[in-house]
């Protein structure tokens, strides 16, 4: 068993280490970031599930530091202007890249990991994150050990790697197959870009989810259960997914 302190957004992805983690006996302390998100769905989330699994739940505010790349701004998450719509690998999604973030939550992470005597810290960093935002990219993650496990000598309770990343060769639908097999309430975990009540079902990280977790029903069983079965999400609009993965999958040809 190991004390990990998981970077932790109440996202699908990072809620399913969460859980993950404790399935496999470690002692989780989590840590949002609230960076000046466009909304705050997401960290309400995070508290919600924090609270329900009885784990410490620090929130760092960020967000007086408006991070926002200057030839984005007027696309960026953090502004009033429209949330992409469409497949999360489009060029579009690039306006919701937000600089040096990894490298920022890992950073404060690991401060806290070292003076809790933490063994390590955990990003749910995926392979889908690859093409448009690199630092959650393998290389990252192993600069980041190094740069952890030297800057904290003698100081530290780490492992040789600091840093774990459970899901950075897997996808998006691998990560959707554990959170089925660890029986993760999804309609717990918030996606959305937008921050309306209930997900869109449009922008690119909810196609992207949508897509993830019917790959995912698929694996489990068949023929027998639909995607409803698992998720127990309310979308918006829960069909239009299917059209904009089938046209990125054509402009891709
Ligand atoms: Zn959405």
């Amino acid at each position: 068993m190991s004390k990990v302190i998981a970077v932790f957004s109440g996202g699908l992805d990072s809620t399913t280490m969460v859980y993950d983690l404790i399935n496999r006996g470690d002692q989780v302390d989590c840590v949002s970031f609230d960076y000046g998100q466009r909304h705050r769905k997401e960290l309400e989330f995070a508290e919600a599930t924090a609270h329900k699994l009885g784990l410490r739940h620090d929130v760092i505010d960020l967000s007086d530091l408006s991070l926002v790349l200057a030839k984005e701004c007027e696309t960026s998450l953090l502004g009033n202007s429209p949330v992409p719509e469409g497949h999360y690998a489009e060029e579009n999604m690039k306006s919701t890249v937000v600089p040096n973030r990894n490298m920022i939550m890992l950073s404060i992470a690991g401060g806290i990991a070292v003076a809790r005597d933490a063994q390590c810290i955990a990003t749910a960093v995926h392979a889908g994150d690859h093409a448009i935002y690199p630092d959650c990219r393998p290389d990252f993650i192993d600069s980041m050990c190094f740069a952890l496990t030297d800057g904290n000598e003698g100081l530290s309770a780490f492992l040789r790697d600091p840093v774990i990343a459970p899901y950075i060769y897997k996808t998006k639908a691998d990560i959707a197959f554990a959170a089925l097999q660890l029986d993760v309430p999804l309609h717990e975990t918030w996606s959305c870009y937008k921050g309306g009540d209930i997900h869109c079902g449009k922008c690119g990280t909810c196609v992207e989810r949508l897509e993830a977790i019917d790959e995912a029903t698929t694996r489990c069983n068949g023929m027998n259960n639909t995607r409803e079965d698992y998720d127990k999400t309310e979308y918006e609009d829960g069909e239009f997914w299917k059209e904009a993965v089938r046209q990125a999958a054509e402009t891709r040809v």
